[in-house]
């Protein structure tokens, strides 16, 4: 019997056990699938510029706060586990291929503005000087001009998630490998819950099983629309590194590695809990690379893969208590900002886990909101997001 017990081993379930282990808590993990298995693994690791601003929606709150715990989480993990996550301030550079898209760049190089990011207009030519690997694309007329967001970061999701386990093993979490079959409820509280690895007991139940979570918060009476949205990334090897920065176009991006790979993503598909891969998006995919980056010659095609995005109706997670459940909590439905977002989600579910005073208001990710017909609007939703693909790709 732990005190907690967190459905989940991606970014989100491991973050929240790192960080109530590291209060003094026992805790123990049940995850279903191999690490590539999940959303976190798959993901990219684009970390857009999060500054604070008055009016802050409060997705952008838990995105800064996070942003900023990040920077921590970094070092103490390598210190604990001698892993680096490769988090580097890198960079990035948001391109336009045509006369509309520059009206629209130059409408969200403002709002970066407004919002107070650092933010530069680059003409074509000048894009190509920064990174001289998109000069045939300028030359080309396949790039015409953008903006450079200086303070955008990447990370390597499968190096930070090997260093979180890691980080949660020494601090005494249990990981077992288990698939959770159901989440009885008796008299407002969870006395256990039935695995394949048999009954578990703990004093506290946290649900972060990504897009899976909708199915299994049912018999706690919510309804948390955590849709799949798969997305399918491509990865290249390269003899050198030939960009510096992370390049976007529309919805896809190429992202650099230290070590010379290069991944390009990604797409944005609702196909059920479907995550395969698919020759034509993969196909896609390679022709948005060589648009941007001419024939690649020296370039293997290491893998692809794909991974189910935890949607969310409204473009903000639950996060928090369930209701008239009083040893059960969630954290899923993070959609395209899992990753960014996980260092302070991990913080707020600690903090209402263990009863202390949350660091930022959890109100607005109350897991029982009701989402509206008009949330679908928010642009952070998955609606919102699947109509600018198709936009995008029409
Ligand atoms: C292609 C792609 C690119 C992305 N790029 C970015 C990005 O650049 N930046 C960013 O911030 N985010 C990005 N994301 C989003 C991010 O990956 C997700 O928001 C985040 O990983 C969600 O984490 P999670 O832990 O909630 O879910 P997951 O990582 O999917 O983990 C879910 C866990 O629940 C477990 N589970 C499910 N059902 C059960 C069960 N019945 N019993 C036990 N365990 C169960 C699974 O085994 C798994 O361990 C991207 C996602 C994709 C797919």
């Amino acid at each position: 019997m732990t005190d907690c017990c967190v459905i989940g081993g991606g970014i989100i379930g491991l973050s929240i056990a790192r960080e109530l282990a590291g209060r003094g808590l026992s805790v123990r993990v049940l995850a279903r699938d191999h690490n590539r298995d999940t959303a976190s693994w798959a993901a990219a690791g684009i970390f857009p510029p999060a500054p604070l601003f008055p009016g802050c929606h409060s997705g952008a709150v838990l995105t800064a706060w996070s942003d900023r715990l990040h920077r921590d989480w970094a070092r103490q993990l390598q210190d604990e586990t001698g892993i680096d996550n490769e988090l580097r301030a890198c960079g990035g550079l948001h391109a336009a291929a045509n006369e509309k898209t520059i009206a629209r760049l130059r409408e969200s190089a403002a709002d970066w503005r407004r919002k107070g990011a650092a933010c530069e207009w680059l003409d074509g030519p000048t894009m190509a000087s920064r990174e001289p690997a998109l000069a045939g694309a300028v030359e080309r007329g396949q790039i015409l001009a953008g903006y450079l967001l200086p303070d955008e970061m990447s990370i390597r999701p499968p190096r930070h998630l090997e260093a979180l386990r890691q980080s949660c093993q020494r601090r005494g979490v249990e990981i077992t490998p288990a698939a959770v079959t159901a989440i009885p409820v008796a008299n407002g509280r969870i006395e256990g819950i039935a695995t394949s690895a048999g009954l578990v007991q703990a004093g506290a139940y946290c649900l972060a099983a990504g897009a899976w979570s909708e199915a299994l918060a049912r018999p706690l009476g919510l309804r948390l629309q955590t849709r799949p949205i798969r997305g399918q990334i491509v990865l290249l090897s390269l003899p050198r590194q030939i960009l510096a920065r992370v390049v976007n176009l529309g919805l896809e991006y190429l992202v650099p590695r230290d070590d010379g790979h290069l991944l390009v993503g990604s797409t944005l598909e609702d196909a059920g809990f479907d995550s395969k891969t698919q020759a034509a998006a993969v196909e896609q995919l390679m022709t948005f690379a060589h648009n941007l980056l001419g024939a690649l010659p020296d370039a293997r095609m290491e893998q692809a893969w794909a991974g189910l995005r935890p949607g969310s109706a409204d473009g903000l997670p639950s996060l928090g208590r369930v209701p008239d459940v009083v040893n059960a909590f969630v954290a899923a439905g993070h959609f395209r900002a899992g990753l960014h977002q996980s260092t302070g989600t991990a913080v707020l579910l600690a903090d209402l886990i263990t009863g202390g005073e949350p660091a930022i208001d959890p109100r607005p990710f109350d897991p029982a909101r009701i989402i509206s017909a008009d949330s679908n609007s928010h642009p952070d939703s998955v609606d919102a997001y699947l109509a600018r693909a198709a936009a995008e790709s029409a």
